[in-house]
């Protein structure tokens, strides 16, 4: 065999290889440190393709899309996604000559996964629009988010008070005629979800007598794919002002921080001027059963970990969440089909997802990416879900729950007393 000249003979090292595969040898870490993300001279960050996954133990490269793509893995990744975010280029607009304005869901005060995606989208068009554009974000109520900078909000319209507690469309869709009005938006955006906003948007539209697009999926300021005929055909049509965004419609806002700039002086003039003929009779409470896995918000997710599986069932009664199970407990019997998270089973997208004695397994995990907190409850310190958790509790499941119901039942005791006293 021959070689031209100057071309480079490359040289495997079995056992740099070998160390490269086995992610508990003591040089591993240092071996594959090099980082896969650095910031270039105009801020943006620029990947290298060739640091992205990992050697698996067949000697092929792996994705750990969970891990952040890059050779770090757990706490180190929310690190490592720390420092980032403190060194993003923060984009500033002083003057804006037009407006993206999108309303967000806010599911418990925060922006849901589907917001940011609704925000990436706003900011695609704004940069498509030859004026400086700045992007608007719409909230009401009561909000706790504390990074709306990183999602992409160049300037925020906060409806507090009571005329926006609950369900208050009327008063809603008033505030957003008079914001139509000041800022003439060049698109509204909405999520096109259960959750509020995006019936806030079909309400607008029929108030400002535009046709709106709903489940669009694809969106240009030129051209808008949506979903149509019962969702099974896909329609083009010129991208209306009005967007209702089907769920990653587009990617959320991951390279640039914003200034999000209050825009009080609006909002003053939008005490609500409407006599409401709706009136919010409060929150109904549900069968946490009922709901299904894709939407419930709060889950308790039982693994092959489970010892005992009455207490497990008690558990999910007492902390009023849905349950969930791994594919394990499935297959054995022990819980029924509908319940499997996973890349088989249902992708969730809880608040809080509590997995008891679930090992982690990749498609395990991929079921639950997007979950905002996840809890893990397992004896083995080392593993997968330990590492993919906020918060870890290394210790038996079956103690660890009963730790938990009898907490949950002391605050119940507590909470029937101070009712009682409040009656007499
Ligand atoms: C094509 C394919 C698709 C799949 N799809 C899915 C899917 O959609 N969803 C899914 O879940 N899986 C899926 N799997 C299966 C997946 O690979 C794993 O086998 C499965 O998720 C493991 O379930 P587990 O974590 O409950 O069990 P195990 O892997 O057995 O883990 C049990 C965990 O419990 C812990 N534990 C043990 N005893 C205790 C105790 N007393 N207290 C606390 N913790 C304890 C252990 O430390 C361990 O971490 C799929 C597999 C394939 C091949």
């Amino acid at each position: 065999m021959s070689f031209d000249d100057g071309e480079e003979l490359r040289r495997r090292d079995p056992r740099v290889e070998h160390i490269l595969r086995n992610r508990l040898h003591p040089q591993h870490e240092s071996l594959i440190s090099a980082p896969a993300e650095t910031r270039g001279p105009s801020g943006l960050v620029r990947k290298n393709p060739h640091q992205i996954g990992f050697i698996g133990p067949n000697g092929l490269k792996r994705i750990d899309r969970l891990a952040g793509n890059g050779p770090v893995l757990g706490r180190d990744v929310r690190a490592a996604k720390v420092k980032t975010e403190a060194l993003r280029p923060l984009v500033s607009i002083a003057q804006a000559e037009q407006f993206v304005v999108a309303v967000m869901d806010m599911v418990g005060g925060r922006l849901t996964a589907h917001d940011k995606d609704v925000l990436g989208q706003a900011q695609q068009l704004a940069a498509e629009i030859p004026e400086v554009c700045a992007v608007v974000a719409v909230v009401f109520g009561a909000v706790k988010e504390d990074a709306f900078e990183l999602a992409g909000v160049d300037r925020l319209i906060h409806l507090r008070g009571e005329d926006y507690q609950g369900y208050c469309p009327e008063q809603s869709i008033a505030a957003l005629q008079v914001i139509d009005q000041k800022l003439s938006p060049r698109f509204w955006l909405f999520p096109d979800s259960v959750h509020g906003a995006g019936e806030l948007g079909l309400r607008l539209a029929a108030r400002l007598q535009e046709r709106p697009a709903t489940q669009a999926w694809q969106v240009s300021s030129e051209k808008t794919t949506f979903r149509g005929g019962s969702q099974r055909t896909d329609i083009c049509v010129d991208t209306p002002r009005l967007l209702l965004l089907a769920e990653e419609s587009a990617a959320p806002i991951e390279d640039t921080r914003h200034e999000v700039v209050p825009m009080s002086e609006l909002t003053e003039d939008l005490a609500a001027q409407v006599l409401p003929c709706i009136k919010d009779g409060g929150q109904v409470a549900v069968d946490p059963k009922q709901i299904s896995l894709a939407e419930a918000e709060f889950i308790l997710a039982a693994g092959n970990g489970i010892t005992d599986w009455e207490q497990f069932h008690s558990a999910s009664e007492i902390l009023r969440a849905t349950e969930g199970a791994s594919r394990v407990a499935v297959d054995d019997g022990l819980m029924p089909r509908n319940t499997q998270v996973g890349a088989t089973g249902t992708w969730v997208s809880a608040r809080v997802y509590i997995a008891v004695g679930i090992s982690g397994a990749v498609q395990h995990l991929q079921g639950i990416a997007s979950c905002d907190k996840v809890i893990a409850i397992n004896t083995d310190a080392g593993c997968d879900m330990v590492k993919r958790a906020d918060l870890s509790v290394i210790g038996d499941s079956q103690e660890i729950l009963a730790e938990l119901i009898q907490l949950c039942e002391l605050r119940q005791e507590q909470e029937m007393k101070q009712g009682v006293e409040h009656v007499a």
